[in-house]
């Protein structure tokens, strides 16, 4: 059986730290604010692909609440999500993956985020795909306050 799950998550810029996308750090003068590393691209397809196995979401599995994840790799929650599929059951398939952000341009980095994110979830890199768009200027994104991600991710039940 195959099962679909939606990922969102959102970050506000920060002054001081790094802008780690898809497991990637971006060169750019903000970074993200977050108790873990604030990927928000890793974040939105944990959610995708937890909530395709009907697992719940991050926040049940690494609360922020737990210094453990204090200033946590993303990529490693990822795996860690992914290793708490396979122990149910559920085995990543692909992902599609939207990230709205009205700066840097992300394109040259696509293919750097896509071979981090499936060496997660041990799939071939081409099984996750990414696309980058602007908010033409309007709302939090448009204004350059932070950038918002959205996922779906497709598992197969076996
Ligand atoms: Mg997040």
């Amino acid at each position: 059986m195959i099962r679909v799950g939606i990922g969102y998550d959102s970050h506000r810029f920060v002054a001081g730290r790094p802008l780690v996308l898809g497991g990637v750090t971006i060169p750019h003068p903000v970074g993200l604010a977050g108790h873990s590393d604030a990927d928000a691209v890793a974040h939105a397809l944990t959610d995708a692909l937890l909530g395709a196995s009907g697992l719940g979401d991050i926040g049940r599995h690494f609360p922020d609440s737990d210094p453990q994840w204090l200033d946590a790799d993303s990529i490693d929650l990822l795996g860690r999500a992914c290793a708490i599929l396979r122990a149910h059951g559920f085995h990543p398939l692909q992902a599609d993956i939207t990230i709205l952000a009205e700066a840097p341009k992300l394109a040259a980095y696509h293919t750097a985020m896509a071979e981090r994110l499936t060496g997660a979830l041990g799939i071939p890199a081409q099984m996750v795909s990414l696309k980058a768009k602007t908010n033409e200027g309007m709302g939090f994104v448009g204004r350059g306050e932070g950038i918002a991600v959205m996922a779906v991710a497709t598992v197969e039940a076996r």
